[in-house]
């Protein structure tokens, strides 16, 4: 099956954590941090409508202004959620440079900022370029527990996780995987067009009833599942965790997020043997991270946010990981 979303970590598993989550049909893209972005094309940035921030340390939120560079002169809204203080760390970012040059007549971009924690969203603050980005209140989101973001056919969850501050991991969850077979088709005598992305479309949200045909008929979505026309499956899960201490209050939240997750993205900075010196920063090491994956069910599990201390050493990194995750039978 052709996955809608295709994770891919931008600066690799030592550069800035950054996952890029390219939507393959929707021609838009989301974040999940936003370290260095510099290796994403113009493009790629400008399909982004939403960032997830773990929280505010540097490499976590630096390319905010190539973001912002980029996307400035064109219409649009980019969502950024995160840990509490986002909301005015990105009025404090946009104060810092002069806007005089804004106006009515300016391409309507805009930013809105929604900080979270576990209980729910705290603030909300719009910046809209028209305004010289001065910032008001926004609409503080209504979603169930545990939702950072809804929309048809998918949510994205988060769990607090402690850094000495908090910093959020984050999972987006598909709600369906539908796929089109060609032989059923043909044989109920159905030709390929618009008409399946609109149909698989009202599937992913979950939707019944009809939807029309190539030729203008009335067809049913039931009836083109029960064929096997359409087939269905459970939606991808991608997750992803980082900078979070090895503490038990971390670890059950962990394994909640990454629970049987397609793909995991998880940090994986130190080695065991500098298991201190992680503890003492709130770092997960490797062997720590291959565990928490291998307990989580995580069908895939990808290393990253390795430290600069082992810039020639990636591999021992890698091998430590893939040892904890691997070992089977006793936990
Ligand atoms: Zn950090
Ligand atoms: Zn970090």
């Amino acid at each position: 099956m052709v996955a809608l979303v295709q994770p891919r970590l931008v600066n690799g598993p030592s550069g800035d954590s950054t996952l890029y989550l390219d939507f393959a049909f929707g021609r838009r893209a989301m974040l999940f941090d936003l370290g260095d972005i510099h290796v994403l094309s113009p493009r790629e940035v400008g399909r982004i409508t939403h960032v997830f921030l773990s929280h505010l340390h540097m490499d976590h939120f630096a390319g905010f202004d190539r973001l912002l560079r980029l996307r400035l002169n064109t219409p649009g809204l980019i969502r950024l959620v995160g840990p509490p203080g986002l909301s005015e760390g990105v009025a404090h970012k946009l104060a810092a440079y002069r806007w005089n040059l804004l106006g009515e007549t300016s391409p309507d971009f805009a930013l809105e900022a929604l900080d979270w924690r576990e209980g729910g969203f705290a603030a909300a603050a719009l910046f809209r370029a028209r305004d010289g980005f001065a910032g008001c209140p926004s609409t503080l989101p209504d979603l169930p527990p545990g939702l950072v973001w809804q929309e048809a056919g998918l949510v994205v969850e988060a769990v607090e996780l402690d850094h000495g501050i908090p910093s959020l991991a984050f999972a987006l969850q598909e709600r369906l995987r539908v796929n089109v077979h060609k032989a059923r088709l043909d044989e109920m005598g159905l030709a390929v067009g618009p008409w399946l992305s609109r149909a698989k479309e009202r599937l992913r949200a979950g939707e019944s009833g009809a939807v029309e045909g190539p030729d203008g008929q009335t067809l049913s979505l039931e009836t083109l599942v029960q064929a096997g026309a359409l087939q269905t499956a459970d939606g991808q899960r991608i997750a992803y965790v980082t900078d979070a201490g090895w503490i038990e209050a971390n670890r059950r939240r962990i394994r909640t997020i990454a629970q049987d997750a397609d793909t995991l993205f998880i940090e994986a900075g130190f080695l065991d043997a500098d298991r201190e010196i992680a503890n003492g920063r709130q770092h997960l090491t490797a062997a720590q991270a291959g565990s928490l994956a291998r307990e989580a069910g995580a069908r895939r599990a990808v290393p990253h946010h390795f430290s600069p201390r082992y810039e020639t050493r990636e591999e021992e990194l890698t091998a430590e990981f893939e040892a904890a995750y691997r070992r089977s039978g006793e936990a």
